[in-house]
């Protein structure tokens, strides 16, 4: 089986019916580049860069950053990587003390973009350092946890400003770096075309969208009944985002845990999603998913997956479509 999976580090991505798949990595060191690569990753889809914040208790400098972006880029030897900026607070509380503490409700608080907004000098110098690295490969860039355009277009104005600096500085600066949302509120999702005008491309965090969907949180194993990827509502949201991104002809990818799980690669499919980013240990697994599913087949009854009533309905049917018991 070890061996049959590894024939497939240099397959093309693609479906039974010869579609196409963009299979990209979440990476956060060296170690997952190294294995994004010799997995034939697509690029890197989510380098997740609060380990920069996490470790010591002084924040990282403009350099610092900008030596992990580049290692990154060069890493990737010319694929796309996406950048997420520094989402911190929640469960994610930085050493040098920048997110607030002491809040009531924490995933509900202060976290991701809008913790990154109320400190523009250290949100600066990140964006910053991101610059510097984009002009050693292609870049994009994804903020998280976005609720509405204004915030989308304060991390474009910061950007626009860095670049003003770092030119008067006389610092190569990248031709173009696209900027991203990241889908992970309720609001952002349900508003994505407001959104989707002010982004060049999407990425849905389903971890975090589930969680504030079903109100139901992530880690909390008392509620696996209910946090279900297969809940109708959650499916119907997933399907509404990755239909305005296409209708809007803009790249969409999902970056969530069941990117990266064979169960839940029939279901995204089906609802139209082709870029995922995953754990690189997942993506010859998917791959070999891939090459079993018929992507026509599984469009064709997405409308009907869409009128279930509870996850159990979606599951059955799910397996009824994939296994052609129709
Ligand atoms: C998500 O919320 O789905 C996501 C990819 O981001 P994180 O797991 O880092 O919150
Ligand atoms: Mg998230």
């Amino acid at each position: 089986e070890g061996r049959r999976l590894a024939k497939l580090a240099n397959a093309p991505s693609r479906t039974r019916d010869g579609v196409d798949v963009c299979l990209l990595a979440n990476a956060e060191t060296i170690t997952d580049v190294a294995m994004a690569r010799a997995r034939g990753a697509d690029g890197v889809g989510l380098y997740r860069t609060e380990f920069l914040f996490l470790r010591k208790r002084a924040l990282p400098s403009e350099d610092e950053q900008f030596n992990a972006y580049r290692d990154l880029v060069l890493g990737m030897g010319g694929l796309p990587v996406t950048i997420r900026t520094m989402d911190l607070g929640a469960d994610k509380a930085d050493a040098a003390g920048l997110a607030t503490r002491g809040e009531e409700n924490p995933a509900l608080g202060v976290r991701g973009v809008r913790l990154s907004l109320r400190h523009p000098a250290v949100f600066s110098t990140q964006i910053r350092a991101i610059l510097r690295a984009a002009c050693y490969g292609p870049v994009r860039v994804l903020v998280p946890m976005v609720t509405q355009p204004d915030e989308m277009i304060a991390v474009r104005t910061l950007f626009k400003l860095a670049r003003q600096e770092l030119k008067r500085e006389n610092i190569d600066l990248p031709e173009k770096l696209p900027l991203g949302a990241m889908i992970e509120v309720p609001a952002a999702a349900i508003n994505v075309r407001a959104l989707l005008e002010y982004s060049d491309f999407l990425s849905i965090g389903t971890n975090d969208l589930a969680q504030y969907v079903l109100a139901a949180d992530r880690g909390n194993d008392a509620l696996e009944n209910i946090y279900n990827p297969l809940q109708p509502a959650f499916l119907r949201l997933l399907s509404h985002v990755i239909s305005a991104g296409r209708r809007a002809k803009k790249p969409v990818s999902l970056c969530g845990e069941i990117a990266g799980d064979v169960n839940f690669t029939s279901l995204l499919l089906l609802l139209g999603l082709n870029e995922f980013s995953m754990h690189p240990s997942q993506i010859l697994h998917v791959r070999d998913r891939l090459a079993t599913l018929d992507r026509a087949h599984l469009r064709r009854h997405a409308a009907q997956l869409l009128r279930v009533h509870t996850h159990e309905q979606a599951e059955a049917l799910l397996n009824d479509i994939v296994n052609a018991l129709l």
